[in-house]
């Protein structure tokens, strides 16, 4: 019988396996799908040849994130390749926003905005050995926070409690460098106006800046493939084609799984890579879960939905602006009103006019991902999860992705002539490849500050313990949420073993 059993394959899932196998434990991961990886896996999904990512496409983390340094990601295989410029933020206008690893460059692009852009860069270079850990440790993270100047958790604390909006008008003067941090955060459900939303916007841009929008080669799956060589070195194993139904319990314990193909029992504990509300509504007795949190998770709330796109090009998108064809990741969005005017539509339930999008040219930077001379296209926008309370049509779905193209052709003319092949996935596809993603929602839950820290899933069940004993939440659902980070699977592991201790 094993000591632990992991529920999902995910890079959350598999770093706690690693963890808790590395501690001696006998690990055993059930996987639903009959591949790993989760959101961190890459196909051929349009044609032969062509690498495309089903969900992550760039990394920030893969550098920074303390779990994946632990378990040397590099010494496993994986290699991170980074593009000129990590992100870029073009508007039909012409003008270009920037912003990177190479400071120098995009402060000399962002022109009148370049200093504002530098000392901010610098200030965060300073304080991120020490502020990053504490942020992405497990809540309060006393230990962690003692380790940061009071005078950086201060300035930290004061611009974490502005909106988007106002932390970009804080900083910068134009447009074009405006509506960088503000179209980071709608990577989310947070809109540029949404009070106390500047977190998310502010960490993907100080992140941008450190360890870039890294992409590895071969695709997400790279990743993927690194940790489970991490883990079968380190004698765990895992199971596919295994979807747990049921959590086992012996009175208020939990002792094991039930899954499709049959039960298996874990002598110490069971860790969750799931949705949170899928783990108290669906895999627990309802008995065994406190009327308090079966309440919250079925009043639960999801970011937005996501529609997803990938292309096989024929040649790199033509981009009118020449930042973006250096750029691994190019954002849409004309200004921040146009940014918040793109939430609205979603708030409205409507299906967005004209789409916000998160653009990702890998292929520009890793020629394993196509034929030689050809290219890859990712990209994803946020939509309502259904439209008109009904699951995405083939027709909405056909509607959408033009409109997408169409966004891209107004930037980069001749962009149609290039596609070769595309896929398109609605909130309802994504749902069908990876069901943590309840309603198409990338993020595990909203990103707003009522999920955040202690309130994520929910409060006082933050520090990935659960009501159960022996069960432990350890997806992004769990604090820091969302992400290729692995940190949450990487601090749930560790209550584990402190709670086995
Ligand atoms: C379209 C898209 C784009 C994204 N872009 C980025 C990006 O560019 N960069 C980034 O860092 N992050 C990105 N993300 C987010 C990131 O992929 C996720 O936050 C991350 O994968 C979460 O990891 P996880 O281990 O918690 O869960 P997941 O990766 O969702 O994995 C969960 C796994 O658990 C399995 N599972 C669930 N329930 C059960 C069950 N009952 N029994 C057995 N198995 C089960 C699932 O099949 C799945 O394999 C993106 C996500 C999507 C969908």
């Amino acid at each position: 019988m094993p000591d632990i059993v992991v529920v999902g394959s995910g890079p959350n899932g598999l770093v706690a396996a690693c963890v808790l196998a590395r501690a001696g434990l006998e690990v055993v991961v059930v996987e639903a799908k009959p591949h790993p990886g989760g959101a961190a896996r890459t196909t051929e999904k349009t044609l032969p040849g062509f690498l495309h990512d089903v969900g992550a496409g760039f990394f920030p983390f893969g550098t920074l994130s303390p779990a994946f340094k632990d378990l040397d990601l590099p010494g496993a295989g994986l290699e991170l390749l980074w593009a000129p410029i990590d992100s870029a933020h073009p508007a039909r206008d012409g003008s270009c926003g920037v912003i990177g690893r190479d400071v120098d460059r995009c402060a000399e692009m962002l022109g009148k905005d370049g200093k504002a852009f530098t000392d901010w860069a610098r200030w965060w270079a300073e304080v991120e050995p020490s502020l990053l850990p504490a942020l992405l440790a497990t809540p309060p993270a006393v230990r962690e926070m003692a380790k940061v100047s009071p005078l950086v958790l201060a300035k930290f604390a004061r611009l974490a409690a502005m909106s988007c909006r106002g932390l970009a008008e804080h900083f910068f003067e134009t447009d074009a460098a405006r509506r960088i941090i503000p179209a980071l955060a709608l990577h989310t459900d947070v809109a540029p106006s949404d009070p106390l939303g500047s977190p998310i916007g502010f960490m993907l841009a100080a992140t941008s800046t450190t360890g870039g929008f890294s992409v590895p080669r071969g695709g997400a799956g790279s990743i993927t493939r690194a940790l489970l060589a991490r883990l079968a070195e380190l004698g765990g194993r895992i199971e596919y084609g295994a979807r747990v139904r049921k959590i086992r319990m012996d009175g208020t314990r939990a002792v094991g799984v039930e899954t499709v193909r049959g039960p298996i029992d874990a002598k110490v504990a069971v860790v969750a890579d799931t949705a949170a509300p899928t783990l108290y509504l669906e895999l627990l007795p309802s008995r065994v879960v406190p009327g308090q949190v079966l309440e919250k998770m079925r009043t639960f709330k999801r970011g937005f939905g996501t529609f997803k796109m990938d292309w096989a090009l024929d040649a790199p998108v033509p981009w009118t602006s020449e930042s973006c064809r250096e750029a691994g990741v190019v954002h849409t969005g004309e200004d921040i009103d146009d940014l918040d005017r793109f939430a609205k539509e979603i708030h409205d339930g409507k299906m967005p006019t004209d789409p916000y999008l998160v653009i990702g040219q890998q292929s520009l930077v890793d020629s394993s991902r196509a034929p030689k001379g050809k290219h890859t296209l990712w990209a994803y926008s946020r939509v309502p999860s259904e439209l008109d309370g009904k699951a995405w049509t083939a027709e909405a779905k056909a509607t959408y992705a033009a409109r997408i193209e169409k966004r891209i052709e107004e930037l980069a003319p001749g962009f149609g002539e290039t596609i070769l092949e595309r896929d398109a996935s609605s909130p309802q596809d994504l749902f069908a490849m990876n069901e943590n993603l309840l309603g198409g929602d990338l993020g595990g839950g909203t990103a707003q500050i009522t999920n955040q820290v202690i309130l994520r899933p929910m409060f006082p069940y933050y520090r990935y313990r659960t009501p159960i004993n022996g069960l432990y939440l350890g997806s992004s659902y769990a604090h820091p949420g969302a992400g290729v980070h692995g940190m949450c699977g990487y601090n749930a592991a560790n209550a584990v073993l402190e709670d086995a201790r």
